[in-house]
């Protein structure tokens, strides 16, 4: 599996109107088990990254595009999802610099960078109900090359039934079993838009 320039600018163009049908929706979880601004926030973020990628049209190569969006997020998202996506995007600018494309483990190792970017940033692990928990099986099933599609969903379900141990949703303890985390379906969002420019 290949990633271009143009693929995965496509996919973050993808990825914007998704969070965009998916807003309202986000803003309910964090709602249930946050202070409610996650959608609002993602849709700033990725409305800003959209109107940055139709402006800018075609990109030298995947860091370039990397470095403006992580730049862009940082900049729009607000909360605390901000920095944490905004270093997701940073960690690609560096390992996809100078790359016009790139695929197998050099893909699947720009994805492990991105998830120790976000676990360094928000002081998280694995399995704290957080993106992390969607952000380490993706590139686990990258890496093995298995179903990324399947890896996702089953990411989903598991993150949904877990107790937040970490941020503001912690503080719902035991009330969060069986509510979503709202920026592991952002995360999923996001990603599923890359797997489907992964199979093209
Ligand atoms: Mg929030």
């Amino acid at each position: 599996m290949k990633l271009t320039t143009e693929q995965f600018r496509e996919s973050l163009l993808k990825a914007a109107a998704q969070i965009e049908a998916h807003k309202d929706e986000l803003t309910d979880l964090d709602r249930e088990i946050g202070d409610g601004d996650h959608g609002i926030n993602m849709s700033r973020g990725f409305q800003a990254v959209q109107k940055e990628l139709e402006a800018h049209g075609e990109y030298e190569d995947l860091g370039d595009l990397s470095k403006q969006v992580g730049m862009t997020l940082i900049k729009t998202v607000g909360g605390a999802s901000g920095p944490l996506y905004g270093t997701a995007f940073v960690k690609f600018a560096g390992a996809f610099k100078g790359k016009k494309e790139v695929e197998g483990q050099e893909l699947a190792q720009a994805f492990v960078e991105a998830t120790e970017g976000i676990k360094m940033r928000g002081k998280s692990e694995f399995g704290q109900k957080t993106m992390v928990d969607i952000w380490t099986p993706f590139h686990e099933a990258l890496s093995k090359e298995a179903d990324l599609n399947a890896a996702l969903e089953q990411a989903l379900r598991d993150t949904k039934e877990r107790v937040a141990t970490k941020g503001r949703a912690s503080y719902f303890g035991d009330a969060t079993v069986g509510v979503q985390d709202p920026g592991s379906l952002s995360s999923a969002l996001l990603l599923q838009e890359i797997v489907e420019v992964l199979h093209g």
